[in-house]
């Protein structure tokens, strides 16, 4: 498996402390991503300017303060790796399925509060055969599963029984400006949340909010007449607040990064907005 970042973070990506595995790979190009390092399925290279000298290239692509990324291309040798500078690197790692669940079975005595492992992305589900192996091997073994996708994936529900709490994103009802913004069609998305929301016991569904995208009243009142249309029992909602903590890695991995100071939201539209998801009589959760 292809697994750009790992950790333990404390109940942000499902409850309690927990393993997060992020995988390398996503089908969306969200412009306000934190993780663009994860875009690409066969990973990137990263760069750090601090480090970067033209020594740490053979083929001299290591000028300046970037990458000419051009020449990278093409190369076959990618020596820079092997030097295991911190001014070029490879934005993942290979992991065989086995070393995953090894790894995440060693760490049990800290999935305390009710914790486990997690797997995120980029977007988890397109390494999915091999995801699905790992889940039902940890849910076999009685380790709390959780997953955090932008469900797109058409199997989506196979993974179903081995996941205890499903992470769905939902940005925008509106299917052309989805594709628009997104580079993607969400009626995939908005059938398996449905999916999700009828047949699994736990769901939670995220909206990031994000200026411009979908904090307008037309935005929101589409994602709240969507969310009540859902079968409410097993599932909650979130609002996250547009950050810009990934946007030096869009730099680094030799990306512009787009967004600019209008997709700022304040703190009282995303209080505003989880309002009225709770005044709809659906259970809001933060994380
Ligand atoms: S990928 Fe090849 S061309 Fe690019 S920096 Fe590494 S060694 Fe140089």
């Amino acid at each position: 498996m292809k697994v750009f970042q790992k950790g333990f973070n404390y109940s942000q990506d499902g409850p309690g402390n927990r393993l997060v595995f992020h995988l390398q790979g996503c089908n969306m190009r969200c412009p306000w991503c934190a993780n663009p390092e994860g875009f690409e399925r066969d990973g990137v290279l990263m760069t750090d300017e601090r480090w970067l000298s033209p020594q740490l290239c053979p083929h001299g692509a290591a000028e300046g303060t970037g990458l000419n990324r051009a020449l990278c291309k093409d190369c076959t040798g990618k020596e820079c790796i092997s030097h295991k500078s911190k001014g070029i690197y490879a934005s993942c790692q290979d992991l065989a399925p086995k070393d995953v669940i090894e790894e995440a079975l060693s760490a049990q005595m800290m999935y305390y509060d009710g914790g486990g492992v997690t797997f995120t992305g980029g977007e988890c589900t397109l390494q999915f055969d091999e995801l699905q192996t790992v889940l039902q091997t940890l849910k076999e073994r009685g380790i709390h599963t959780a997953i955090e996708s932008n469900g797109t994936h058409p199997g989506l529900q196979k993974l179903f029984p081995f996941v205890d709490c499903l992470i769905l994103d939902c940005k925008l009802i509106d299917g052309e400006k989805h594709r628009e913004i997104l580079g993607i069609s969400n009626e995939l998305i908005l059938r398996n949340i449905r999916r999700a929301a009828e047949t699994h016991p736990c769901v939670h569904v995220r909206v990031p909010l994000v200026g411009g995208v979908n904090n307008g009243e037309k935005e929101i009142k589409e994602l709240l007449a969507f969310f009540r249309s859902l079968p409410r029992d097993h599932t909650s909602f979130e609002v996250l607040k547009y950050h810009e903590y990934g946007k030096n890695k869009w730099r680094q991995c030799g990306l512009d990064y787009k967004m600019d100071e209008k997709a700022k939201v304040t703190a009282e539209e995303v209080r505003a907005f989880w309002q009225r998801i709770k005044d709809a009589g659906l259970q809001y959760r933060r994380t």
